[in-house]
């Protein structure tokens, strides 16, 4: 028979095992709603407000950081960003020169860095990253899920894998899946296919009884 502390790491480790598990499956749960929203956004924005605007030729956020020297399309395109940016106010505190304002028009994920953590270059794909999808889906107005949430979000994965732990007691992980069930659950993300196929997932393993690893 194992001694109790061993038997009791293997359980923590189990548990940790499934917080992973839970933000991986999360992780897959969002891409639909990410995707829909942040393509639907920039086709409204552009076949609305800046529909039949001219191409720009010179990478405006590039070439300047003075905004007011902007062509009349990157400037409508910034404007049209910032209305959907939580902090629409704090414009000067962008690093603008992060992106390439030409390419607004055609990129959708040239738009998407905008909303992105400051440290984000577009690489990994907001998709594939909890961390920087939680980031977009607090900075982007296009969505509604409470802030509370994706902090509670972004806190789990910071404090359980930045830290490079493995073992999480059962306390922890409950709260760590209910956690992530609260955004799964949230009518944007509840609503899309693959938000809907990790919440039964999600709710599918957190039934399953850990089992001794050896
Ligand atoms: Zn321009």
């Amino acid at each position: 028979m194992q001694p109790q502390r061993e038997q009791s790491q293997e359980s923590k480790f189990q548990n940790w095992h499934q917080v992973a598990l839970g933000i991986s499956t999360t992780t897959h749960g969002m891409v639909d709603c990410l995707k829909d929203t942040l393509t639907h956004l920039h086709c409204s924005i552009k076949q609305g407000p800046c529909a039949g605007l001219e191409k720009c030729s010179d990478s405006c956020s590039k070439r300047t950081g003075s905004l007011s020297q902007w062509c009349p399309t990157c400037t409508e395109w910034r404007n049209q960003i910032m209305r959907h940016h939580r902090y629409s106010l704090q414009e000067d505190k962008i690093q603008w020169n992060k992106f390439d304002s030409s390419e607004w028009p055609e990129r959708v994920n040239e738009m998407v860095k905008v909303y992105g953590p400051v440290w984000w270059m577009g690489k990994p794909l907001y998709t594939s990253d909890l961390a920087v999808a939680i980031c977009i889906l607090h900075n982007c107005c296009a969505f509604s899920i409470p802030p509370e949430v994706c902090q509670a979000v972004r806190g789990l994965r910071k404090g359980y894998f930045a830290q490079g732990r493995l073992q999480v007691n059962t306390l922890e992980k409950d709260m760590a899946l209910k956690t992530l069930m609260q955004l799964l659950e949230s009518p944007d993300v509840s609503k899309t296919r693959s938000g809907t196929k990790a919440l039964n997932l999600t709710i599918h393993f957190t039934k399953i009884p850990n089992t001794t690893v050896r």
